[in-house]
């Protein structure tokens, strides 16, 4: 389960998670839900489903106060909040579509991350910086 999500960012979490709903696990969302923390947030349980590290760093440019909670037996067994790693790689793309890595060239995405409150990430090859609406646009 993952709590704590900005609100309206409940469908980008399942996006980047790779999730369509056709995988076949019991998947339930919540939206705009009342926090005396955030005043809204978001909620996504997903059954059946360990995160990869990968998308756990993705989700904590978007969410950066997400807690990811591993419930077994109807009890929380672990409660890990993110944390904001140092460099993502694989995702997002790079929005300069001059970038070595939007070529040919079998180079992935590298970004340094650069501050998290506003969020800033900086392509590692050409040095673009990109804020959380370029992020979620190139997932
Ligand atoms: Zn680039």
């Amino acid at each position: 389960m993952i709590d704590h999500i900005p609100a309206g960012n409940a469908l980008t979490v399942l996006k980047i998670c790779g999730i369509s709903g056709k995988e076949g696990n019991t998947i339930s969302i919540a939206i705009n839900v009342p926090s005396s923390k955030a005043g809204r947030k978001d909620i996504v349980k997903i059954e059946d489903r360990e995160l990869e590290p990968q998308e756990v760093d993705i989700i904590a440019l978007i969410a950066p106060n997400a807690t990811i909670n591993i419930i077994r037996d109807f009890k929380v067994v672990e409660k890990n909040r993110v944390k904001l790693p140092k460099t993502v790689k694989a995702y997002p793309r790079c929005i300069n579509p001059n970038c070595v890595t939007n070529t040919k060239e079998p180079v992935e995405p590298h970004f340094i991350i650069r501050s998290e409150e506003p969020l800033r990430i900086r392509c590692y090859y050409c040095h673009i910086v990109m804020d959380k609406d370029d992020v979620i646009k190139n997932l």
